[in-house]
């Protein structure tokens, strides 16, 4: 399982369509201060379905919105699409026969959210539940960033074992008993 690109539109700093390929199995983002690499990032968790505004560094689900520059008016609506690389079918269940997945979010400025598995319209949780067990997720370990290895050195153990049980592939049975169990 491999992202080979990430097309954004809209998407904080990148107003106009954008396409960031990654070509092979290990690429850099390089970049002066504030030209958009962490908001790249911010991309991909969004797609996967971040829903804490705070998490993306804002303070409402819209500011992920391109909000207008000295020279640019804002846009009202922001895409973002994930391609992944499926040849192994690591994205599994009814997903597992697709060498290629694109998962979509869209977001327009009513905070109206609506996810796309390879063009097809689906729900939040039909995103998440196929990264669930795969170590990619909006928060899982996959994305370490600044600040992260400090706070799991310092995490309570309660913190701790949500990570080893994503490690371990167990997360998504017990996702799956608390759904059982609320119904
Ligand atoms: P550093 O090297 O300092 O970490 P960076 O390359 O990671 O920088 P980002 O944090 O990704 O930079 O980008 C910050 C830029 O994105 C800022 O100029 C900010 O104004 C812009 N930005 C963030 N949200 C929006 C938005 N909703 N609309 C327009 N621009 C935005
Ligand atoms: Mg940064």
């Amino acid at each position: 399982m491999r992202l080979k690109q990430i097309k954004l539109a809209g998407f904080k700093s990148f107003v106009d369509p954008t396409t960031v390929p990654f070509p092979g199995n290990l690429c850099a983002v390089l970049g002066p201060n504030g030209c958009g690499k962490s908001n790249v990032i911010d991309a991909v968790r969004w797609v996967m379905g971040e829903s804490s505004a705070k998490n993306l560094r804002g303070e409402s689900m819209t500011d992920v919105i391109f909000n207008g520059s000295s020279r640019r008016k804002p846009v009202g609506l922001c895409t973002v699409e994930l391609v992944f690389e499926n040849t192994e079918g690591r994205i599994g269940g009814e997903y597992a026969k697709y060498a290629e997945l694109a998962i979509k979010r869209q977001v327009t400025r009513e905070a109206q959210s609506t996810y796309f598995l390879n063009g097809t319209k689906c729900r939040r949780k039909d995103i998440t539940d196929i990264f669930l067990g795969t170590g990619l997720g909006p928060r899982s370990y996959a994305i370490i960033e600044q600040g992260m290895i400090s706070r799991l050195i310092e995490s309570r153990p309660e913190e701790l074992r949500v990570f080893l049980e994503e490690a371990a592939s167990i997360s998504k049975y017990k996702e799956r008993r608390r759904e059982t169990e609320n119904r």
